[in-house]
C-alpha cells in the first residue's frame, strides 16, 4: 500500500531473523524504513520480538557493501588478518562488476578444469530465499558439477533431521506452534524459546497460564522456567541418559500405546530390550534428575490426551545429537504422541529459512525435497529435469568441505551469505583452510569475517531489499516482499548466481524468483499447488500442498501412515555416551554456546543495528554466581577463556540458572569468538558439531 506522500509506503512482509516466520509491515519513507509493526500472520497473530521491531536498519548500516571488491596483489591472505569492515581498501580493492563476475566465475572455472569438480564447494545460506537456495544448489551440481553443497543447517537440526527421517520419513515438524492450545503438555528440551523463538515461547507461556503442563529439560534454568510446572535441570550431556529412562518408567508402569505400536511402528521390541538398563533409579545419579521426578513426568508425558515436544540446538549439537533426538522421537512413539493435534514432534528452526533452504536441496546428499542423490532413478530423473550430467557421489558436509580445504583437496569455494569464519566450530582451523584456497568468492552485505579472506566480493541484496518465499519452523511458506531500493551498486543474489553460473558454461535467464519457484513447484511435490499467485494472495501456505486446492497440511501422519518405505514409524536404540572432551583438572569448566535474545548468529547483521547493539555490545561469559566468587571475581571482571584450540577476553556475567562447573558464551561476538574455542568432533550420522560441550580453563585477566 502507499499512503498519500509517494514517498512513503508499507510494505507486507515477515521478518529475516528467526524460524518462527512473523509477518510484519514495514514503513517506508525516502527509502528508509521508518517502524515496523507485527501482521496477524497465522505463527504471531500481531506480535513480534526486539529483533523484529527493531533490527531493521542494519541494511542501511555505514559498513555496507555497495562496490564489488577484488583482493590486492600486496595484501597476502593471513591467518588472522586485521582488517577493519568499515575500509576494506587496506587489503581490497574496488572493481568493475565485470571484473569482479570475470575472476570469481572464471577462477572457479578453471579450478573445476584443472583438478575435477571435487575441488570445488558452495556454502548457500539460510537467510536467502527459497529461489536463492535452489538457483545456488542447483550451480553447484550443474555448474561445479559436485554435490558439496551444505549451509549451517549442518549445524544445527542435521542430527533431528537424520533420525526424524531413518524414524518417520520426514525431517519436517509434525505439528505447529499453534497446537500448544490444543496440548495438555508441552515438553521443551534443549531449548531456550525466549531468547531464540520469542514469539513462539510468548504462545507456549500462554498455554502454561491457560493450565496446560509444561516441562522443561534443560541443563540451564532459562527464563522460561518461571512458566514451567517441571524444570528438570538435568546434567549436561545426560539426555539420552534421562530420555531412555523416561521411556523406562512408561513401560514400568505400562504406559505404552500398545495399539499404536502394533499397528504402525516396528522394533519395538528390541527398544524394550534396550531399555532394561535405563531405570530413573539407575540413572539418577548420571543426570542429576530424581527419580521419582522422571516418573511424574513420564507418567504426565505418557498419559495426557496431547504430548508436544519442542527442542532445540541443546539436543542436536552434540556428537550424539542424532541419538538424542531418537530418543525424543521414540518417545513420542512409544506412547501414540504423534498424528494427532496437540501432540508431535517439532524441532523448532532457527533460521528465518532453514527448512526452506534444506527442503530446497541446500544439503550435500539430497535433491529438492529430500530427494536422494545415489539413487540412480532420482538422479536421472534430475539429469532429466535440469539438463546437465550430475555428480552420482554423495557430497562432503559443512565441516568436511572445510577439513577437505585445509588439506588442499578443496581450492575453490563460493560462499553466499554465510560466515563460517565465525560460526564453524574451532575457528583456527576453518580460517587456515580459507587461507589455503585457490579462489574464495563471497557474495554478502558486508565485508564478514569470512570475506576477510575472499579473493572476491560480491556485494548482494539485504532481505528488505528483495522479493522471495521464505519457509518457516512450522512449515508455512511466506512472501517477503522488496521494501528498500539496493544502495549503490550492490545487486540481486539471484542475478549474482546467474552471472556466475553463466562464467561456468550455464545458460541461464531467469526472470525473477516467480519463475524459479515455478521450477521449484515441477520438482517438489510439496509445494506443486502453491502458485506464486497464490502465495502472493494467501501471504501464508503450510506444505505438503500437492495441488492448487489444497489447503496445505498443518499436522502430518493423521492417517498414522508414515513416511517411510513400509508406511511404519522405525524404533531405533539409542547408547548413552559422553561428550568428546569432559572437563579435567586442565579445563575444570565445560562450555556451552549459543545465542542471545538481542543478537542474531555471527552479529554480521545485528551488531550493525542500532538499538540492538545498544542493548548487547559486548561479549560477556555466564557463570555461576559461586564460581564467580570462588574465583574472587565479581561480574564484570575481565577473564580470559582457553581451551585446547584458541582463547578469548571478555567480561564475565553472573547467571545462577547456570550449574556450576558449566559457563555460557554467545558466538555472535568477532572480538571473542566463541568458535575459537569449541571443538570440531562430529556426530558420526550427522556430522554435526558439538557447540554445547567441551572443555575449557578460565583465567583472571592481570588488566581489570
Ligand atoms: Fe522475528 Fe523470530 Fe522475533 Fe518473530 S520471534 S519477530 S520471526 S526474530
Amino acid at each position: 500500500a502507499v499512503g498519500e506522500d509517494e514517498s512513503e509506503k508499507d510494505v507486507e512482509s515477515v521478518c529475516p531473523y528467526c524460524g518462527v516466520g512473523c509477518l510484519l509491515t514495514y514503513h517506508v519513507k525516502d527509502d528508509k524504513i521508518q517502524w515496523t509493526d507485527g501482521r496477524d500472520g497465522p505463527s504471531n497473530h500481531n506480535r513480534l520480538c526486539v529483533k523484529g521491531r527493531y533490527g531493521y536498519d542494519y541494511s542501511r548500516s555505514p559498513e555496507r557493501l555497495t562496490k564489488p571488491l577484488i583482493r590486492r596483489e600486496d595484501a597476502p591472505k593471513e591467518a588472522d588478518p586485521q582488517i577493519d569492515p568499515a575500509n576494506p581498501y587496506t587489503h581490497f580493492r574496488e572493481a568493475t562488476w565485470e571484473e569482479a563476475l570475470d575472476r570469481a566465475g572464471y577462477d572457479l572455472r578453471n579450478i573445476r578444469d584443472k583438478y575435477g569438480s571435487q575441488a570445488l564447494a558452495g556454502f548457500g545460506s539460510a537467510k536467502g530465499s527459497n529461489e536463492e537456495a535452489y538457483l545456488f544448489q542447483k550451480l553447484v551440481r550443474t555448474g561445479f558439477g559436485t554435490n558439496n553443497v551444505d549451509h549451517c543447517t549442518r549445524l544445527c537440526h542435521a542430527s533431528s533431521v537424520k533420525a526424524m527421517l531413518e524414524m518417520i520419513g520426514t525431517g519436517g515438524i509434525t505439528n505447529q506452534v499453534e497446537d500448544v492450545a490444543r496440548a495438555e503438555v508441552i515438553v521443551v528440551i534443549g531449548a531456550n524459546p525466549p531468547v531464540n523463538h520469542p514469539v513462539a515461547s510468548s504462545f507456549m507461556k500462554n498455554a502454561a497460564q491457560n493450565g496446560k503442563k509444561l516441562i522443561l529439560i534443560d541443563p540451564r534454568r532459562t527464563d522460561m522456567a518461571p512458566h514451567a510446572d517441571y524444570m528438570l535441570q538435568f546434567q549436561p550431556d545426560t539426555d539420552v541418559a534421562l530420555l531412555n529412562s523416561m521411556m523406562a518408567a512408561i513401560l514400568e508402569e505400562g504406559l505404552v500405546d500398545e495399539e499404536f505400536i502394533r499397528s504402525h511402528t516396528s522394533g519395538f521390541e528390541a527398544l524394550q530390550e534396550h531399555l532394561a538398563a535405563y531405570s530413573p533409579d539407575h540413572m539418577e545419579p548420571i543426570t542429576g534428575i530424581p527419580a521419582e521426578t522422571i516418573r511424574e513426568v513420564s507418567r504426565l508425558y505418557a498419559t495426557s490426551e496431547g504430548s508436544m515436544i519442542f527442542w532445540g540446538m541443546g539436543v542436536s549439537q552434540h556428537s550424539h545429537g542424532t541419538d538424542n533426538a531418537r530418543a525424543l522421537i521414540d518417545l513420542a512413539l512409544m506412547t501414540g504422541q504423534i498424528g494427532r493435534p496437540g501432540t508431535g514432534l517439532h524441532p523448532l528452526r532457527g533460521q528465518n529459512n532453514v527448512q526452506g533452504a534444506s527442503d530446497a536441496g541446500l544439503i550435500p546428499m539430497v535433491y529438492p525435497d529430500y530427494q536422494p542423490v545415489n539413487d540412480t532413478a532420482t538422479q536421472e530423473k534430475f539429469e532429466q529435469f535440469w539438463g546437465s550430467k550430475l555428480d552420482d557421489q554423495l557430497g562432503l558436509t559443512a565441516v568436511e568441505i572445510f577439513n577437505e580445504a585445509h588439506e588442499g583437496n578443496i581450492k575453490g569455494m563460493y560462499i553466499m551469505g554465510e560466515n563460517p569464519a565465525m560460526s564453524d566450530p574451532n575457528l583456527r582451523h576453518s580460517r587456515e583452510s580459507l587461507v589455503h584456497l585457490e579462489n574464495l568468492t563471497v557474495q554478502d552485505l558486508f565485508l564478514t569475517e569470512t570475506a576477510f579472506y575472499a579473493d572476491v566480493v560480491l556485494p548482494a541484496s539485504a532481505f528488505q531489499e528483495k522479493l522471495g518465499t521464505y519457509t518457516n519452523t512450522d512449515r508455512r511458506v511466506q512472501m517477503g516482499r522488496p521494501a528498500l531500493s539496493l544502495p549503490g551498486d550492490a545487486r540481486q543474489d539471484l542475478d549474482l548466481i546467474q552471472e556466475i553460473a553463466r562464467r561456468l558454461g550455464l545458460d541461464w535467464n531467469y526472470s525473477g524468483p516467480r519463475e524459479v519457484w515455478e521450477e521449484m513447484r515441477q520438482c517438489m511435490p510439496s509445494i506443486a499447488g502453491m502458485s506464486w499467485e497464490r502465495l502472493d494472495r494467501e501471504d501464508s501456505i503450510t506444505y505438503p500442498c500437492p495441488t492448487e486446492d489444497h489447503p496445505g497440511t498443518p499436522i502430518l501422519f493423521l492417517d498414522k501412515t508414515f513416511w517411510t518405505q513400509d508406511g511404519k514409524a522405525h524404533f531405533q536404540t539409542a547408547d548413552f555416551t559422553r561428550a568428546k572432551e569432559l572437563p579435567d583438572d586442565e579445563y575444570p569448566f565445560v562450555l556451552i554456546t549459543g545465542r542471545q535474545l538481542e543478537h542474531w548468529h555471527t552479529g554480521s547483521m545485528t551488531r550493525r543495528t542500532q538499538v540492538l547493539n545498544a542493548i548487547e555490545p559486548m561479549a560477556t561469559l555466564s557463570m555461576h554466581p559461586e564460581d564467580l566468587r570462588q574465583m574472587g571475581l565479581q561480574p564484570g571482571d575481565k577473564v580470559r577463556t582457553y581451551s585446547r584450540r584458541g582463547s578469548v577476553d571478555l567480561a564475565t556475567r553472573a547467571d545462577d540458572g547456570l550449574h556450576r562447573g558449566q559457563v555460557f558464551l554467545p558466538f555472535a561476538y568477532h572480538e571473542a569468538a566463541a568458535n575459537l574455542l569449541t571443538t570440531d568432533v562430529l556426530d558420526p550420522d550427522a556430522k554435526i558439531p558439538e557447540f554445547k560441550y567441551c572443555a575449557v580453563q578460565i583465567q583472571p585477566s592481570a588488566e581489570q
